[in-house]
């Protein structure tokens, strides 16, 4: 298989599939280029060994065709300011424009193609409409981890018009990289500590890393539904009444595996979903009538933090309590110090998760952990054994 690190760019035209699909203000400013920059090591390399780069990439979720809000073109200054490098927009993605400006295309540009889905072919994975778009180059870059779970034209699709010449762009590189050496190759002990609202969005995860994990920590909104389900007193804390079931299932797959789950067994309990609130501790299985458990409590925050600083491999995916408000913070803030100081003493730390991610950067700890993954859905897919479409259409 090529790789980005071996093929020979020279004079080449790479059509490269980015995740651009970063937030706009009112006046169509970038808040968060975090997604251009993560692009950039791809670009920079295919430019600087004599090729040129054509980007495409979609942007928000526009209904059917145009809309000036979701327009690429508002991306142009500051995607060249970052590749230090010229960059032309093609007002469409495919037809004759493109076309015309990618034969006009010279070693060192690149070129910008409008938001893909302003054509529904794209989303819908259309044929034809891959092979327009790899009409325009003669190698294919998958560099989009944040869609690799989409088999869309120009995520998994317009692969196949590139039989020998398709490869990764260094950032899916080291997302696949982080994310096998968890579920391939983990030092052990291997602690995952999973959280987030609801249990639903987990379940799969849970069970495949239920064969791999030694400690699996269970936090957030997600915790009173396996509470409720071994007769616990859960007040009005958010519950899934129709897993209790695969609650039950997975505490005793735990236990047929041998893995140590922790649930939390203090907590901090609110009068009401707000940042005003009125609180209260309380034991996690006696949350009082009318008050919520909206954050883990001091004795399991000692717990879990003791259990991650004593791991080699740990995996993080969303928050222990609600963390955007300050009442409820402690427990997602711990949990990243911990993550931190573990690392630091040599182990292996991956964070997914939009809302993980977001506590990490708030807690600036982004540099302290050894990988913050780009991509929510593609990585918990991926995390759950699953072939992503934009993974598999490159590697064959
Ligand atoms: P998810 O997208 O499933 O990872 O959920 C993240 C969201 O879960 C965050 O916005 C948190 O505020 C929320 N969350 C965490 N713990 C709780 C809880 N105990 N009750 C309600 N929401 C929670």
């Amino acid at each position: 298989m090529n790789t980005i690190e071996t093929f020979d760019f020279k004079k080449k035209k790479a059509l490269i599939r980015v995740d651009f699909n970063v937030p706009l203000n009112s006046s169509f400013e970038i808040t968060d280029d975090t997604r251009i920059r993560a692009a950039m090591p791809t670009v920079k390399k295919i430019l600087n060994s004599g090729g040129s780069v054509i980007l495409m990439s979609h942007l928000g979720r526009p209904k059917a065709g145009y809309e000036e809000k979701f327009s690429l073109k508002h991306l142009v200054k500051h995607v060249s300011k970052l590749a230090g490098a010229p960059v032309r927009f093609a007002s469409d993605c495919i037809g004759n424009v493109p076309l015309e400006m990618s034969k006009n295309l010279k070693p060192g540009e690149i070129l910008l193609l409008e938001n893909l889905r302003f054509h529904k072919e794209e989303e819908k994975g259309n044929e034809e409409f891959a092979q327009g778009l790899a009409s325009l180059a003669d190698v294919y870059v998958n560099d989009a981890f944040g869609t690799a779970h989409r088999a869309h034209a120009s995520t998994a699709i317009v692969a196949r018009f590139f039989p020998e010449n398709k490869m990764f762009g260094y950032l899916i590189e080291s997302e696949l990289k982080s994310m096998d050496k968890v579920l391939r190759d983990p030092q052990k002990p291997f602690t995952a500590i999973m959280g987030g609202a609801k249990v639903s969005d987990k379940i799969l995860i849970i069970e495949n890393l239920l064969e791999r994990v030694d400690n699996l920590v269970i936090g957030g909104g997600m915790t009173y539904t396996f509470i409720k389900a071994q007769g616990g007193n859960i007040g009005s804390s958010i519950v899934e009444e129709d897993k209790l079931d695969i609650a039950l299932a997975l505490i005793e797959k735990a236990k047929d595996k041998n893995v140590k789950l922790i649930l939390p067994t203090d907590n901090v309990v609110a009068d009401k979903f707000d940042a005003e609130a009125s609180v209260q501790k309380t034991a996690a299985d006696r949350v009082p009538d009318g008050w919520m458990g909206l954050d883990i409590g001091e004795e399991s925050i000692s717990r879990i933090s003791e259990i991650i600083r004593d791991s080699r491999t740990i995996l993080w995916n969303g928050p222990m309590g609600v963390f955007e408000m300050e009442k409820f913070e402690a427990g997602t803030r711990s949990v990243a110090l911990a993550i931190a100081e573990a690392t630091s003493r040599g182990a292996f730390s991956l964070i997914g998760g939009g809302d993980s991610v977001a506590a990490v950067n708030k807690y600036d700890l982004a540099d302290k952990v050894s990988y913050v993954s780009t991509g929510g859905g593609a990585m918990l897919e991926y995390m759950e054994g699953k072939e992503l479409p934009g993974i598999k259409a490159v590697r064959g």
